[in-house]
C-alpha cells in the first residue's frame, strides 16, 4: 500500500541560517522518513523592516546556499513573495495548495512552538499539518500546553546557536566559522551584513 508523500516545512527568519536549523531539519527528515524538507524564509515586516531583519533576498540566498548540497533540502519563496509579515497559516495554506497529495510536517523549535500554540485558531493549523517540536538549548517544551496527540516532540543533538548570537558576533568582529556553513560566512562578509553602521560621511561644507 503506498504511503502519502511526507514533506517537512521549516519556517524561519534565517537571518542568518545556522547549523541549529540544519541539524533540526536533518534529524526530523531522517526520523519521519520525509521525502524533502522545504525551508521557508519569512516575508519582510512592513514597518522599519531594514532595522528589524536583513533584506528578504539576502535571507533567501543564504538559505539556498546553506541547503544546496543536501538533495533532500529545498527552499520556497512563498512567504517572501506574499510579502509582509508571515503567518504560519498562510505558509501552510500555500504549500498545501502546491502539494495537495502530501502530508505536511511543520518543524519548529521549542521557542517558536510556544508562540504558534498561543494562536487562538490553532485547530486550523492542525488541519493543515502535523507539528513537530524540536528541542532547543535554553528553551523548555514542558511548560507548553500541548493538546493531546497534536505535536510530536523530537530530541535533536543540542546546538546552542541562534541567529541573534551570530549577528552579535559579526557585529563585534568575532568569528562565526563553524556556527554557520562556510558559504554563509563568506556571504555575510561579501554583503557586509550585521556590521556596525558606517559613520555618516562628514559634511563637505
Ligand atoms: P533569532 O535569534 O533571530 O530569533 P533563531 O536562531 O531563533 O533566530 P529563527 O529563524 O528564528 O532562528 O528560527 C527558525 C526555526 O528554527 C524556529 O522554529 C526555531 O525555534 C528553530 N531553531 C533555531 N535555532 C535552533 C537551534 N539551535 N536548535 C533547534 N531549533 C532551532
Ligand atoms: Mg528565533
Amino acid at each position: 500500500m503506498s504511503r502519502r508523500r511526507r514533506i517537512g516545512v521549516m519556517g524561519g527568519t534565517f537571518d542568518p541560517i545556522h547549523h541549529g536549523h540544519l541539524v533540526a531539519a536533518s534529524e526530523v527528515q531522517a526520523q519521519f522518513g520525509l521525502e524533502q524538507v522545504i525551508f521557508v524564509p519569512t516575508g519582510q515586516p512592513w514597518q522599519k523592516s531594514h532595522e528589524l531583519v536583513s533584506p528578504a533576498e539576502d535571507r533567501y540566498l543564504m538559505t539556498v546556499v546553506a541547503t544546496a548540497s543536501n538533495p533532500r533540502f529545498s527552499v520556497s519563496r512563498v512567504d517572501i513573495d506574499r510579502g509582509g509579515p508571515t503567518y504560519t497559516i498562510d505558509t501552510l495554506g500555500d504549500l498545501r495548495a502546491e502539494f495537495p497529495d502530501a502530508e505536511l510536517y511543520f518543524i519548529t523549535g521549542a521557542d517558536a512552538l510556544e508562540q504558534i500554540l498561543s494562536w487562538h485558531r490553532i485547530e486550523e493549523l492542525f488541519d493543515l499539518a502535523h507539528f513537530i517540536g524540536v528541542t532547543r538549548p535554553g528553551y523548555s517544551l514542558n511548560g507548553a500546553h500541548l493538546p493531546q496527540g497534536t505535536v510530536s516532540l523530537v530530541e535533536i543533538p543540542a546546538l546552542a546557536i541562534s541567529s541573534t548570537g551570530c549577528r552579535s558576533r559579526v557585529n563585534a568582529g568575532l568569528p562565526v566559522w563553524y556556527l554557520v556553513p562556510d558559504g554563509i560566512v563568506q556571504y555575510i562578509t561579501k554583503r557586509g551584513l550585521y556590521r556596525p553602521e558606517p559613520a555618516a560621511p562628514a559634511a563637505e561644507w
